[in-house]
């Protein structure tokens, strides 16, 4: 496969060639600008458990490489108006622990196209100088067959005012899943992972929830 380089864009911020002083070309049509370069070396620095760099950094929208085709980059513009208003809630109020971990599961938001999990993570506090934003990643799967995976903009936040015990902090999390379950869906098997937990031995089991939509 190969890539038109005048196309080229920054992975990170979106940004063309000429838009940027300095442009390094990682393999494929991944590429990073050199602020956004200077960025990841301040986050490496930055001796703050989650720093606001690089929160906002994985919180961008993902940078779309292909081509710029007029249609799409209009849905992409009104995906990012979304409402804020969510058209249901589903509240699900249950726990699980998982080798000393525990997730909270709270609530299911439907919005117009997608949908938002909402979930509290309590886990032993992650060092100081942690370099990269921790994720959760989930894999769902409806009573009809359709799946959903990943984190998809998913968003992760300490949240030191809900800790009560020193031993443990509490992180906020959501992570948003299109399209919407379809008219069929009445449950929903959310399975849950710690991808750090790759590296223990042995790894983590996934936490596995049974959610009633209806
Ligand atoms: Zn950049």
């Amino acid at each position: 496969m190969s890539f038109d380089r005048s196309m080229a864009r920054c992975s990170f911020c979106g940004r063309h060639t000429s838009e940027v002083r300095r442009m390094v070309a990682g393999p494929g049509a991944a590429y990073i600008c050199d602020e956004c370069l200077q960025l990841c070396t301040d986050i490496l620095h930055d001796s703050t458990p989650f720093s606001t760099m690089a929160l906002e950094l994985a919180s961008r929208p993902p940078v779309v490489v292909a081509a710029p085709n007029p249609r799409a980059e209009q849905s992409e513009t009104a995906t990012t108006r979304e409402p804020r208003e969510p058209l249901r809630t589903i509240t699900l109020e249950i726990e699980q622990k998982q080798q000393g971990m525990t997730l909270i599961l709270h609530r299911l938001q439907y919005f117009q196209d997608f949908f938002e999990l909402h979930y509290l993570w309590i886990r032993h506090p992650f060092s100081t100088g942690f370099a990269f934003v921790p994720r959760i990643i989930f894999f769902l799967r409806d009573n009809t067959g359709t799946q959903w995976t990943g984190d998809h903009g998913g968003m992760i936040l300490a949240r030191p005012d809900l800790a009560n015990d020193p031993n443990n902090a509490v992180y906020q999390g959501s992570a948003r899943f299109r399209p919407l379950p379809g008219n069929g869906a009445r449950t929903l098997i959310l399975r849950a992972a710690d991808p750090l937990g790759q590296f223990e031995t042995p790894p983590p089991q996934p936490w596995q929830f049974e959610i009633t939509l209806s």
